[in-house]
């Protein structure tokens, strides 16, 4: 089924909030529906979206917003297919409850599976990539169905194919994952050890390989996927907002990575301004370094800032939020445009958002 609606209000269909509209917003239902658009009569340019939960809509929106509302989901022993239009989460949940590994480190990312391919979506020390084994997409150049194998998308940090040469190529309408029977936790990353642990879900003393948790007897059971959703669950309400309750995109800009000549000038910086043993938070990349945005954007006092009614979000500074309820897209830009313009003079890094603005 198609469905139109002309001059469409995006407020509910972006997790900013941006008061906009587009000219025309056509939801679709099924493949089929792709097939029988008449694409030369839509208003142009044609921007197929997800959940919203990456964009910031700078202005009403001239063309057509397409959103892939296809929603099946066919599980066999190894793999688990999903259309476009499913949220990614119910997947991971699905997965979690029927105890099988794989996406259980994505829990909680806002969005659907099929930006999840176009995203390359990661949290703790996963990303989609990782287990991603088949997309299937209808491909506007040749006018058919095709299935596109993960291995040719160009993944990397945040990004694939489809966000620089394939832009609005192709449309994704399925996506498979791989899970797995096999016990796999990957506990390593951003404190999820630490909140397994102190829950008591893993025995501080467990072998890495091997995690347990105890039972009420004390004896040991078997790490489930859900235990690991469940803790990464906890770690990501503490540290950023539930877009339920406040707008934004998460986080906000990408990390930086620069040359190791680079990072000892900002050692050097931040040893002036925090004194002479203080570590700067980095993580290796090759002979390149990494240094969290978020830090930088600490450092340059911008933690809880505001312009109008966007706000750096006090507890995570990466995430720029909707504070008011009715922030513009003027104000969030404004906000973005000063953390940019002081880390570029006191560090001498451009930041660049993460969030694809339109
Ligand atoms: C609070 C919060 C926390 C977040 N945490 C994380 C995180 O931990 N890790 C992470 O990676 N991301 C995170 N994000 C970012 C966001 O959730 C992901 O980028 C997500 O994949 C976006 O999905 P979406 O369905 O909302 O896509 P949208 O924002 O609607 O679209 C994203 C891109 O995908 C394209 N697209 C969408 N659907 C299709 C399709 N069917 N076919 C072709 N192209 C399509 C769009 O054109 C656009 O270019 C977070 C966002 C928020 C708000």
């Amino acid at each position: 089924m198609i469905t139109k609606h002309a001059h469409f209000d995006l407020s509910t269909r972006n997790t900013f909030r941006m008061r906009v509209r587009c000219a025309l917003f056509v939801e679709v239902s099924a493949e089929e529906d792709l097939l029988s658009l008449d694409w030369d009569a839509l208003p142009q340019p044609v921007l197929v979206m997800g959940g919203g939960s990456n964009l910031l809509f700078t202005k009403d929106f001239p063309g057509t917003v397409l959103h892939v509302g296809i929603c099946h989901s066919e599980r066999s022993e190894e793999s688990w297919t999903l259309g476009a239009g499913v949220v990614f989460d119910d997947f991971c949940a699905w997965a979690a409850s029927e105890g099988l590994w794989g996406p259980e480190n994505l829990s909680l990312i806002p969005g659907e599976c099929g930006a999840s391919a176009v995203q390359n979506i990661g949290a703790y020390g996963v990303e989609a990539k990782d287990i991603l084994t088949d997309i299937r997409a209808y491909d506007r150049v040749e006018g058919r169905f095709v299935h596109i194998d993960p291995a040719t998308c160009g993944y990397g940090y945040r990004t694939s194919r489809f966000k620089t040469e394939w832009k609005g190529r192709y449309i994704i309408t399925a996506v498979t994952y791989r899970v797995s029977c096999t016990p796999q936790p990957k506990l390593d990353y951003g404190g999820v050890r630490k909140a397994l642990e102190d829950s008591g879900k893993v025995l501080p003393s467990a072998s890495l390989r091997d995690p347990v948790r105890a039972n009420a007897s004390g004896s040991t059971l078997p790490l489930s996927p859900k235990d690991i959703r469940d803790a990464i669950i906890g770690i990501r309400n503490q540290k950023l907002p539930a877009v339920e309750e406040m707008g934004s995109a998460g986080s906000f800009f990408c990390n930086p990575v620069i040359s190791r000549e680079h990072f000892r000038r900002i050692v050097e910086t931040a040893r002036k301004d925090n004194g002479p043993d203080y570590e700067v938070p980095h993580y290796e990349v090759g002979d390149q370094v990494k240094v969290p945005a978020a830090w930088m954007i600490d450092q340059c006092g911008f933690k809880g800032a505001r312009s109008g009614g966007a706000q750096v979000y006090p507890k995570q500074p990466l995430v720029i939020v909707n504070a008011s309820g009715n922030a513009s897209p003027q104000e969030v830009i404004g906000l973005e445009q000063q953390i940019i313009q002081t880390i570029e003079r006191k560090y001498g890094i451009t930041l660049h958002p993460e969030v694809e603005h339109v």
